[in-house]
């Protein structure tokens, strides 16, 4: 296990091709990087984006998370809007998104049962029904396809099969990033960097603070060939003997929120957000070993019980597993400030706010290392306590966190600032500009406390 090593091996300073020279890097183009580079290119930076994988979407493609969430304050307010409402149009229109119309945002069983199967609730409502909400499923390749189509778009310099290493830090300060291809070493130099690596890869590299959380790791999966319309019939039909069923198939597949299940775009098919599994590190390779031998086991048992005892789930077959494991939590910043579990609970308002999502609202400062001067992170790594980031994570305020951070690097590089020097009046004006909510004004449920919203 890599705790115990014991033996080294000193490599020789190499010569590493320069393969790019440009105004901003940024490395993961999950949804918090491909909104940052796509935010930063419109801004008129020149903008590489850096990405491991061949596709782009982080999670929400590769890991296969199949529904946006956090996007909707006291049932109706939408607050994640800017680049997420554009994606949104863009899957709609190639039917890769599913979401209630707003008549249909209501607390009753009717629209329970229209709504529910589709992960369009809120899960923060305790009593049932709980109450239908603005929440989008989307279908995974959909989301690649608007992804490639935004930043060809923007005219961002894209550079897939290429995962960071190493920052490249002088004075202080990070001039580029090294990234691992096929090819060996590559270089790319920058005057700003975006880490939206999801587990802080640049940050740590470049000797930002940080702190290590974790929290439950899923690979998720589908299934085709289910009968969803036979499978609700059932649950509503005969409600004891179906949350029975559920019980098992719950205990069988190790842990699950209770929708276990919802449907996708595509007829037939079925999203599993499970198993939940504890313990393992997201950043060592032995942990991700060791989870996928148990997800993969765990998985197979699902499957076969619900073969046999699900009604509409008679014929399902295994679609397939995402093609990354589902880390929710590694390396998280410590920066400026850091994001408490009562500033999310309590809904607090901070006059720095640049994004939102449902109804908590994060500081410029969260996005922002102690040390560093043109690196900012965006996305589930930012500056937040371990217990407040399992509230405050989600798809949409991780992509409003990459469209701040992009203006956010594009006003430094104009006014040859520092990022914790900018102006964060003007990010929250070229913010509402792009469309997007940066939280500048508190809702009506916000807490707003003056000797805090500084
Ligand atoms: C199982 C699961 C279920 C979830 N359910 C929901 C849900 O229902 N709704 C919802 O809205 N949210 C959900 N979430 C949360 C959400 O998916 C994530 O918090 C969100 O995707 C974070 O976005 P991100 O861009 O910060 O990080 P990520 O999506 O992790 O993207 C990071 C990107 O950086 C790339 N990268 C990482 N390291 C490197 C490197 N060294 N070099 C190059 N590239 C690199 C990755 O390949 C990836 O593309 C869920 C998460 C999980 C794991």
């Amino acid at each position: 296990m890599s705790e115990n090593i014991t033996e080294f091996v000193t490599t020789e300073a190499q010569q590493i091709p320069v393969v790019a020279q440009t105004d901003v890097v940024v490395v993961g183009a999950g949804p918090a990087g491909l909104s940052a580079a796509v935010s930063a290119a419109r801004n008129g930076c020149s903008v590489t984006l850096l990405e491991r994988y061949h596709h782009l979407g982080g999670m929400a493609s590769g890991g296969m998370v199949l529904v946006l969430d956090d996007m909707v304050n006291q049932g109706s307010e939408i607050v994640t809007t800017g680049i997420v409402s554009e994606f949104v149009e863009r899957l709609e229109r190639i039917d890769g998104a599913v979401y209630p119309p707003p008549e249909d945002c209501q607390r009753n069983w009717e629209m329970w049962k229209k709504w529910s199967r589709w992960g369009c609730i809120n899960f923060h409502e305790t009593g049932m029904p709980q109450p239908i909400l603005h929440a989008v499923a989307f279908d995974p390749d959909a989301w690649k396809r608007v992804s490639l189509d935004l930043v060809r778009d923007a005219g961002v310099n894209l550079r897939l099969h290429s995962w960071f290493s190493e920052a490249i830090v002088e004075d202080g300060k990070v001039t580029g990033v090294i990234c691992q291809t096929k090819l060996g070493r590559q270089a790319i130099k920058a005057d700003m960097v975006i880490d939206a690596t999801g587990d802080l890869d640049l940050a740590a590299s470049a000797g930002a603070s940080f702190v290590l959380g974790q929290y439950i790791v899923t690979t998720v999966f589908r299934l085709s060939d289910v009968d969803t319309a036979k499978a609700e019939a059932f649950e509503y039909s005969h409600p004891d003997e179906y949350k029975l069923l559920d019980r098992q198939a719950r205990r069988v597949i190790g842990g699950a929120w209770g929708m276990w299940w919802l449907k996708t775009p595509l007829p037939g098919v079925v999203w599993c957000n499970c198993p939940h599994m504890t313990g393992y590190d997201g950043l060592s390779p032995e942990g991700m070993v060791a989870a996928e031998y148990e997800g993969r086991e765990r998985m197979a048992n699902l499957l076969a019980f619900a073969r046999k005892n699900i009604p509409g789930f008679e014929n399902a077959k295994m679609l397939g597993a995402a093609e990354q494991m589902g880390i929710r939590q590694t390396r998280l910043l410590r920066g400026e400030y850091v994001v408490t579990k009562d500033d999310v609970k309590s809904r607090r308002h901070f006059a720095d706010s640049v994004c939102r999502g449902r109804d908590y609202y994060t500081p410029y400062r969260a996005l922002l290392p102690t040390s560093l001067d043109n690196l900012i992170v965006a996305g589930r790594h930012y500056s937040v306590e371990s217990e407040a980031q399992k509230l405050s994570r989600e798809i949409p305020p991780c992509m409003s966190q990459g469209e701040a951070a992009g203006i956010a690097v594009s006003l430094a590089l104009s006014s040859g600032s520092a990022l914790r020097d900018v102006d964060v009046s003007q990010i929250q004006k070229q913010m509402r500009a792009q469309g997007a909510d940066p939280g500048d004004i508190p809702s009506s449920n916000a807490l707003v406390e003056e000797s805090l919203a500084s």
